[in-house]
């Protein structure tokens, strides 16, 4: 008999779980029961469904799974940030990480789209390491479920143990668009997880054409990587800027605010490099840049990493960018590094995890060469 590959119910999205049991010839109702089961209540086979008939329960056994990506490492941080290492389908050595951050009352998971990125933006530890391959939605929604698994068993009716997602884990989101669209469908979706379409959030570094075609698609909050005031440097940071420009990102920006239901902003972030893109003139530029834009700015102090060729800025200079910007009248933050013994702070995320790839490879060959 050929082995059939199972359908992995886990990255349905709802309408796809629809299409997905008509086409077995059941009802509608299933995929609201099925998806309710897997999200909300955290269940890992067919049998946990009781209020599933016994005879469907075996035929979906027979033909589907959820199957979630296997966690290679949980770290927990004194600060209480968690941080997983994932492994996806690609191959042994083809993880990426998941970050939770809490906040008071707020618990914020960064999630990865892709294994690695192709746009290579030079301080960014991810892009060094090349494109790998695009996640399956069942492996990003996965990092949903094993954070909130983290936890203990699931309670539909217990308080949020993740209240926001940001999409800035490794990867580019919009170069892997179709899977984070129906994971992100699932984590605002009701019978899912329910997060509101303000807290879910999709960083980009300006893939211009994806992001007309996004607000199309869902209402999630966007924040862009803007990290330069003009073309000329930026075009050095973000290579991605020669082939779509700042004029044609903001215009962007603009119509994405425009064609949402409700009046939102947009995020701007800003990684600070000392010397590169934090003094005066550039935050003068900057204020000027954004100023018909509706928009909050978010300061990242460069997160260092081997051989990066950048360093963060003084606290002072990092201080001055912020006031000139808070004087032109914009809200602006300084994002505060989290999770520092464990290496989770943005753009750090694949580093250490390559180092960490070698350590355990020669720990391979030693064992291959002892036995
Ligand atoms: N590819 C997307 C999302 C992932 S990166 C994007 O570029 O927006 C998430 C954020 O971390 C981006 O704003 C990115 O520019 C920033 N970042 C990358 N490397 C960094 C580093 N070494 N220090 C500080 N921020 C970094
Ligand atoms: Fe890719 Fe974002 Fe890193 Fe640029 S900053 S290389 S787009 S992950």
């Amino acid at each position: 008999m050929t082995d059939i590959k199972k359908v992995n119910l886990l990255g349905l999205s709802p309408e796809k779980l629809i299409e997905f049991f008509e086409s077995i010839g059941e009802k509608k109702f299933r995929a609201t029961q099925v998806i309710k089961w897997i999200h909300q209540k955290g269940a890992e086979s067919f049998d946990e469904m009781t209020d599933v008939s016994k005879a469907l329960r075996a035929k979906l056994e027979q033909i589907c799974e959820i199957r979630a990506p296997e966690v290679v490492s949980q770290n927990i941080s004194a600060d209480g940030t968690r941080k997983w290492i994932i492994r996806t389908e690609g191959g042994k050595n083809d993880c990426v990480e998941t970050v939770l951050i809490p906040d008071g009352d707020r618990a914020t998971l960064c999630v990865s789209s892709q294994v690695g990125c192709s746009l290579d933006c030079s301080f960014c530890s991810t892009g060094k390491q090349g494109f790998n391959r695009n996640l399956t939605p069942a492996e990003i929604i996965g990092q949903v479920a094993i954070a909130i698994k983290s936890f203990g068993p699931m309670d539909p009716n217990g308080p949020r143990r993740v209240t926001n997602v940001v999409m800035m884990g490794m990867g580019e989101p919009l170069m892997n668009f179709e899977p984070v669209v129906d994971a992100m469908i699932l984590m605002m979706h009701d019978h899912a997880y329910g997060l509101s379409k303000r807290r879910v959030t999709l960083s980009t570094s300006g893939v211009v054409p994806k992001i007309y075609e996004l607000v199309k698609r869902t209402d999630v909050s966007l924040a862009v990587s803007l990290h330069a005031p003009n073309d000329a440097l930026r075009n050095e940071l973000v290579p991605i800027n020669k082939k779509y420009p700042i004029a044609e990102l903001m215009e962007a920006c603009q119509f994405y605010l425009a064609n949402l239901p409700d009046k939102r902003h947009i995020t701007i972030e800003y990684t600070l490099m000392s010397g590169v893109n934090d003094n005066e003139e550039q935050a003068h530029e900057l204020a000027e840049l954004l100023k018909t834009l509706e928009c909050k700015i978010n300061l990242i102090p460069f997160n260092p990493f081997p051989h990066s060729g950048y360093e963060k800025p003084s606290n002072n200079r990092t201080r001055r960018f912020q006031k000139i910007l808070a004087d032109a009248g914009y809200t602006v933050t300084v994002r505060t590094t989290r999770g520092d013994d464990i290496d989770a702070a943005c753009g750090q995320l694949v580093g250490d995890f390559q180092d960490r790839t070698r350590r355990s490879q020669k720990y391979i060959e030693l064992r291959e060469v002892k036995s």
